[in-house]
């Protein structure tokens, strides 16, 4: 595995998506008569999405996971930086090539209950996306969906029942065969299992991976939750306030956290093997607002390990150990 410290891609001679420092900047109003600020949601994420892979984007809630979500989804264009899908820039591209390679990308959202129509009967749903995009007939539709109902383990006689009629867990795989009926190269999945109680979490996760095995689909999986990552991912992108701080394998990040920030995250979260549980080392403060972001690298203030060097220098995102950290001190650290 090759890396590049400018792209901070991971090279690979098939690449679906590839984001090359993605900037995204709101203007903020601050009141009357006061100057807008600027929230720097997004700035210069670069990374690399192979077929059948799945790329996990964790950090806190307000690092930045669901604006790149945004960006990738082509709900908003970036600001800046390049996003490449098929051919096409779509960071820069007119509308007949948005509309080209917007079906390719699709989405499932956090909450099931909120994302389906509770108007709509399922196979309603899952045609929808087939009477915009495609010119199959009503039987064809029928059939497709009914198909796809098969894929994701619902039964035929949900074809005619609504939303409300379901469990949780069961409403996620509509949510997912709804995602999947133009048969898209890449998935963005928000949070996708985390309203979900824990005994039906690992039962999505499991035909995730099993649809992914099938068609090759890849994920850009954005959680919090760093076991569900280790259930799902190849890689791993950690955000905090907009930024990539650590970027690597499954394995070398889970094994081997280089970041302190990592580090943290990895120590609040619960796991199974003794030997893989680190030291407790626990997040002081909270996330800082993006409008005002400190000096130098931007977990300055909450970082046990920070110098008068890391409030004054940006670190670079760098490789290091076979991953990319961006971190002033990592070889003293480490
Ligand atoms: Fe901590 Fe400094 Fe590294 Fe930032 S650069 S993570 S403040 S040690």
């Amino acid at each position: 595995m090759m890396m590049n410290a400018n792209m901070n891609v991971i090279a690979n001679p098939v690449t679906l998506l590839e984001a090359k420092n993605l900037v995204k900047h709101y203007s903020v109003s601050q009141g009357l008569f006061k100057p807008k600020a600027t929230a720097r949601a997004l700035d210069g994420v670069s990374f690399s999405l192979q077929p059948g892979k799945t790329l996990a984007v964790v950090g806190e809630s307000g690092c930045g996971k669901s604006t790149l979500a945004r960006q990738i989804t082509m709900i908003e264009p970036p600001t800046g930086g390049e996003l490449w899908m098929d051919g096409a820039n779509i960071a820069d591209a007119d509308r007949a090539t948005l509309k080209r390679v917007r079906p390719l990308v699709q989405m499932v959202f956090q909450n099931p209950y909120a994302s389906l129509n509770p108007r709509k009967k399922v196979g309603q749903m899952l045609e929808e996306p087939l009477i915009i995009n495609t010119g199959l007939n009503a039987g064809e539709r029928a059939d497709k969906a009914r198909a796809m109902m098969a894929k994701v383990g619902l039964r035929p006689e949900h074809y005619s029942r609504y939303p409300h009629m379901f469990s949780g867990g069961q409403r996620q795989r509509v949510a997912i065969a709804r995602a999947l009926m133009l048969d898209p190269k890449v998935i963005v999945a928000d949070e996708p299992v985390s309203a979900l109680d824990v005994s039906i979490q690992a039962q999505v996760l499991n035909l995730l991976m099993d649809l992914q095995q099938a068609s090759g689909v890849a994920y850009l999986f954005i959680s919090h939750n760093l076991s569900v990552v280790e259930h799902i991912a190849d890689d791993v992108l950690v955000m905090y306030l907009g930024k990539t701080v650590e970027h690597g394998s499954k394995q070398q990040v889970f094994s081997r956290p280089l970041h302190p920030y990592t580090r943290a995250l990895l120590a609040s979260t619960p796991r199974i093997d003794p030997a893989q549980r680190q030291q407790k080392m626990m997040l002081p403060g909270e996330l800082p607002s993006p409008l005002a972001p400190p000096p130098g690298c931007s977990f300055n203030n909450r970082c046990p390990y920070a110098v008068e060097r890391c409030r004054q220098e940006v670190p670079v995102l760098r490789e290091f150990g076979g991953s990319m950290v961006a971190c002033h001190r990592v070889e003293e650290i480490h």
